[in-house]
């Protein structure tokens, strides 16, 4: 047997979205319908009852993990997912390229953004000749989209504990980074974090990418702005515990990253953008042809919680009712119950109706042959609540691959 997880991002919602009815409830969803009434149903609390979960924390207890043990911030999934190799220890920071001016001793930041300019990989280019004199310290640097990247710094004697560079304000000076508690750690990796940030503004004011920004009267990125510094944990992976092939379709950084870690395969699929507009039969075809190498394969849809947070209850129903017919149309008919077990659930609840990640249990849907089927007809919050399966939290890896038979046993 395999597994197949597919997450819908935010999927749950309240009846407070649609005038009595979740978004969920309100769509057609005929093949999740189908696969419900062959299957069993329950109510999961991403992390613990009454918790409101980050995508991260909930990714990472969805994978078998205990957030309170491992999660250190998401500057270090976040680097994992946008393709720098990570290791347990390395200290992660996000980054922004942002617009400075020079006003002769300070540098002031006009646009933190750099006018959400398109050249950040030219720029990281010139970053990679940036060698400081504390050899036993490695910075490595990625531009995800837009102006939007991350630094990974790997050495001995690092801390996580020191305070941004990004002053988070317009107007306001690059800030110092400072230790945040007295340690040799701390101190150290506060030094080479500012003399990281001056060599990169040296290189970066006079780029050609820049100057010719200058010419057009667009804002510069001649400076990094590095926040919310993270340890990258020592994560078990579910991959070696379980001496399996995992692969994982994702179009966010954060949710490749938080799979990489857990030992998947992270691969690239054109047209997958982690947005509304993705490609969602290209992600069932990849999911399809990935089951063929892998014993679990994660797939995540992300446009269900973009919706959500724009508080647009419309789009979130309407994309509901794309991933029934885009991604489970087809792809249900053709798994073999024999073969596969299949869940499909959210990392969390996102009523449009509130705009944010609420604590509300989220659906989950079971099927395959091992599955006690129950007696839900169709697949919402209502039915999931009267669902076979009960109310559990998180751990929807582990529950899956139980039903495969992988994994040892806990004792005798
Ligand atoms: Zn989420
Ligand atoms: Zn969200």
């Amino acid at each position: 047997m395999k597994a197949m997880l597919v997450i819908a991002d935010g999927l749950g919602g309240r009846p407070t979205d649609w005038n009595g009815a979740t978004c969920l409830e309100q769509a057609e969803t005929p093949h999740m319908d189908r696969l419900a009434r062959e299957g069993a149903l329950g109510l999961m609390d991403p992390i613990a009852p009454g918790v409101r979960p980050g995508s991260d924390t909930s990714h990472l207890s969805i994978f078998g993990y205990d957030p309170a043990e491992v999660y250190t911030g998401r500057g270090a999934f976040e680097a994992l997912g946008i393709g720098l190799n990570v290791r347990g220890g390395d200290v992660c920071f996000r980054a922004n390229f942002a617009t400075v001016e020079d006003t002769g001793g300070d540098l002031i930041v006009r646009d933190r953004r750099a006018g959400r300019l398109a050249e950040g990989q030219e720029l990281a280019e010139a970053l990679q000749e940036l060698t400081l004199n504390d050899g036993d310290v490695s910075f490595t640097f990625r531009a995800s989209t837009e102006h939007r990247g991350a630094l990974v710094l790997r050495g001995p004697g690092l801390s996580a504990e020191v305070t941004d560079s990004d002053p988070h304000e317009e107007g306001k000076p690059v800030a110092v980074c400072k230790p945040q508690r007295e340690s040799d750690e701390a101190r150290r990796t506060a030094e080479l974090v500012n003399a990281f940030s001056r060599r990169a503004y040296e290189l970066l004011r006079d780029h050609p990418v820049n100057r010719a920004r200058r010419q057009q009267g667009k804002p510069e990125g001649n400076v990094l702005l590095l926040r919310g510094a993270a340890v990258m944990p020592h994560l078990d992976a579910v991959t070696e515990q379980y001496r399996i092939q995992g692969s994982c379709i994702a179009g966010g950084a954060l949710y490749k990253g938080v799979a990489g870690a857990a030992g998947l395969t992270v691969l690239d699929v054109p047209g997958v953008t982690g947005d509304l507009k993705t490609d969602l039969s290209a992600k069932a075809q990849a999911a399809e042809r990935a089951l063929e190498s892998s014993q679990l394969v994660f797939v995540h849809i992300k446009g269900t919680d973009n919706a959500a947070h724009d508080g647009e209850a419309e789009e979130k129903s309407r994309f509901i009712e794309r991933i029934d017919k885009e991604f489970f149309g087809g792809l249900a008919d053709r798994l073999s119950r024999g073969d596969v077990v299949l869940c499909f659930s959210g990392d969390h609840s996102t009523p449009p109706a509130v705009g944010e990640h609420t604590a509300d249990p989220v659906p989950a849907l079971f099927w395959g042959a091992p599955i006690r089927r129950d007696a839900c007809e169709k697949f919402d919050e209502i039915a999931a609540g009267a669902g076979g399966l009960g109310r559990f939290s998180g751990r929807l890896v582990p529950q899956l691959l139980g039903y495969c038979d992988l994994g040892g046993k806990f004792g005798a």
